[in-house]
């Protein structure tokens, strides 16, 4: 089976994208034209000249013929919960103690002090919630929206490991079509 490039019509210049590009460079003595490979409305283009024995250019070419960037998943939700964690068990460790120190009852003026200390714990208790919504929120973002963008991504992996690449016009394309 050959490829055919369908701008020459030749397959002697026809490599595999994904070939080119794991190698990183094409043949040690290049000979031919520096393409470059550009994306316009979905479609790809290129343009080009002839120079001699270039390897560097090879691994040029084989960066511009690099496959689609996988979509990462975001990492902020998992320091929220972390966050939450800290904040929510910091606050309860410190609730009880301090109810307990109340109930004993002290003199007027650390019992004063301790009411406002109250507020400590119970304001983490409730950045903890906040944090805890945050995070919830974006998870249910991340969740519906990852699997669109991973299935966005695999169909251009797919489109990706289909594309062939003709080193006399710098034309990519894909054989399917
Ligand atoms: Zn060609």
């Amino acid at each position: 089976m050959s490829i055919i490039c369908p701008k020459c019509n030749k397959d002697d210049q026809v490599q595999k994208v994904s070939v080119i590009y794991e190698s990183g460079t094409t043949t040690g003595s290049y000979h031919g034209p520096v393409a470059t490979v550009t994306h316009s409305d979905g479609k790809l283009g290129s343009s080009g000249s002839y120079v001699t024995g270039v390897s560097s250019s090879s691994t040029h070419l084989a960066q511009r013929l690099a496959p689609p960037t996988k979509p990462l998943k975001p990492s902020f939700t998992c320091s929220y919960y972390a966050g939450v964690g800290m904040a929510v068990i910091f606050g309860i460790c410190l609730l009880p103690t301090l109810i307990g120190s109340l109930a004993y009852g002290m003199s007027g003026d650390v019992r004063d002090g301790m009411v406002f200390a109250i507020w400590i714990p119970l304001t983490l208790v409730v950045v903890g919630i906040v944090m805890a919504k945050k995070g919830w929120d974006g998870k249910k973002q991340q969740d519906t929206e990852h699997p669109k963008l991973m299935a966005d991504w695999n169909k251009q992996i797919d489109t990706w490991n289909n594309l062939f690449y003709c080193h006399r016009d710098g034309t990519a394309f894909d054989q399917r079509e």
